[in-house]
């Protein structure tokens, strides 16, 4: 078959629930194979479509993957970029919106479309959301504009219905089909009879096409998540973990943290090191805004930055990327309050 005659997708298959087959005689859920996914879901042979596969062996739960994996799903890409149109990874849910943050970062110059999807029931159950979420995520991949571009030249999740930039997105409910929400960024686009985009939201195509893959990932980083009655030695133990380069500071409101003398005096201390203190607040919707009260201005003076309105799961992947690119404390700081891939509000 040849690439131009037929829209191209390469699926991605990592595991989760989406992947998982009731077997017939005992009952019990195990990961299928390709060949079972198009026996489970016929609609696939109705694409006028050229879907090939590539599968990881053993398939995972998503709880399981890591920097290696996301670097191993960057060298698939990488090595298949020129041959599809688009790319489909089926991932289980609990962790996919962690592999799309990385993913927006070390996939540079970006300029096809990168579908993370998965489902709350596996594919082989009746009421499956599964089918649905695939076959769609599969036409997104493949979608092109009246110049022959892709429509959406980014990592994103489409899940029920929503098309979510992919570094905006949580997972939100472990209970309903609806698992993804993007508080501060609106959905790039709405499956009904329909698939309507918003151009306006979708990141434009890159200037220079040519894919820059990025495999350098620094782990040394950390969340202190602040509450009422936080003893000095949870935070001291926190900030003196050995090798430590940041730490994601979860804090109340607008960006707020205790006036205690003793907190700031060890923030103080860690950012006077050189490890990077990034403040992100507790509330999902929202931006965090230090010079707003007292209890957020002592932060600043301890040279605390803002993650503005940033996901957790991108302010830590971000800095993984950051920190892995070998960069000093102030360039991560200044980066980290730069908007690279669409990751962060910030008021030019
Ligand atoms: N534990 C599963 C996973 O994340 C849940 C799911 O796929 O929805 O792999």
């Amino acid at each position: 078959m040849n690439k131009t005659d037929y829209p191209s997708v390469l699926l991605i298959y990592t595991g989760g629930t989406i992947g998982m087959i009731e077997n017939p005689e005992t009952g019990a859920l195990e990961a299928f194979n390709f060949d079972q996914l198009q026996e489970n879901v016929p609609e696939l042979k109705r694409f006028n479509y050229q879907i090939l596969s590539y599968q990881f062996t053993p398939p995972i739960d998503s709880s399981d993957m890591e920097p290696d994996l996301w670097k191993k799903l960057v060298q698939i890409i990488q090595y298949n970029y020129d041959n599809f149109d688009g790319f489909v990874i089926l991932h289980g849910t609990d962790t996919m919106a962690y592999t799309a943050s990385a993913l927006s970062f070390m996939l540079e110059n970006l300029s096809k479309p990168v579908i993370l999807t998965g489902s709350q029931l596996p594919i082989g159950v009746l009421r499956t959301d599964g089918k649905e979420n695939l076959i769609t995520a599969i036409e997104l991949a493949a979608a092109k504009n009246n110049k022959g571009e892709a429509v959406v030249p980014e990592v994103c999740i489409f899940f029920e219905n929503k098309l979510l930039r992919g570094n905006r997105t949580s997972k939100t409910n472990a209970e309903e089909f609806s698992a993804f929400h993007s508080y501060n960024y609106p959905s790039l686009a709405t499956s009904g009879i329909h698939i309507h985009y918003d151009i306006s939201k979708i990141k434009p195509m890159p200037e220079n096409k040519q894919l820059k893959p990025h495999y350098a990932l620094d782990p040394n980083i950390s969340v202190l998540n602040i509450y009422p009655g936080i003893q000095e030695k949870t935070v001291r133990a926190v900030l003196e973990t050995p090798d430590l380069r940041a730490v994601v500071m979860r804090t109340y409101g607008s960006g707020n943290a205790p006036q205690k003398p003793w907190l700031i005096r060890l923030l103080k201390e860690a950012t006077e090191k050189g490890i990077v203190i990034v403040n992100l607040s507790q509330c999902h919707t929202g931006i965090v805004e230090m010079h707003r009260y007292e209890a957020g201005l002592h932060l600043l003076e301890a040279g605390v930055i803002s993650g503005y309105d940033a996901t957790l799961e991108t302010v830590l992947t971000k800095l993984m990327f950051l920190l892995g690119h070998g960069l000093s404390s102030e360039e991560v700081k200044r980066m980290m309050v730069t908007n690279i891939v669409g990751e962060i509000t910030i008021e030019e």
